[in-house]
């Protein structure tokens, strides 16, 4: 659960004043495990925030993203946020593009050494990303539509 002050913290720390659309912003991805792009939080907001812009809400998030507050993934056509920093794996629905958290282990100690000795490359995190079918969608195939 992502507190009010953590929120506000949040936004201090990317250095962005404090404004209502802000908070709103941050607030409403913090609580959202969806995976929702820009343009969700914004038609979400909109109808509190009339006169909001949509580069406020993409500005917003990127400049939490690159303090590594959010995580910002490309997972197909369009930026998801993440409200969830810590790494984890994503499994991706092929029908109905729904994002799914899958918790992750750090790589280990034998794998990191396999990398860095084979490809000259010292890795920080892994982070899978698994295709296939949501379990709503599983349903709807056994149904037989
Ligand atoms: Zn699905
Ligand atoms: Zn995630």
């Amino acid at each position: 659960m992502e507190s009010h002050e953590r929120v506000l913290s949040d936004l201090k720390r990317a250095g962005l004043k404090l404004t209502p659309q802000r908070m709103a912003i941050a607030r409403e991805l913090a609580g959202d495990t969806s995976h929702p792009t820009a343009q969700d939080l914004y038609e979400r907001l909109l109808p509190a925030f009339p006169t909001m812009s949509f580069a406020t809400v993409y500005n917003t998030l990127d400049a939490l993203a690159k303090l590594g507050l959010v995580r910002s993934l490309r997972l197909g056509t369009a930026v998801r946020f993440d409200p969830n920093a810590a790494p984890h794996h994503h499994a991706v629905c092929d029908r109905c593009g729904r994002v799914v958290d899958v918790p992750a282990q750090a790589p280990s100690p034998a794998l990191r050494k396999n990398i860095a000795k084979t490809f000259g490359f010292s890795i920080r995190a892994e982070e899978r990303c698994y295709r296939g079918l949501c379990d709503l969608c599983t349903e709807d195939n056994q149904q037989g539509r």
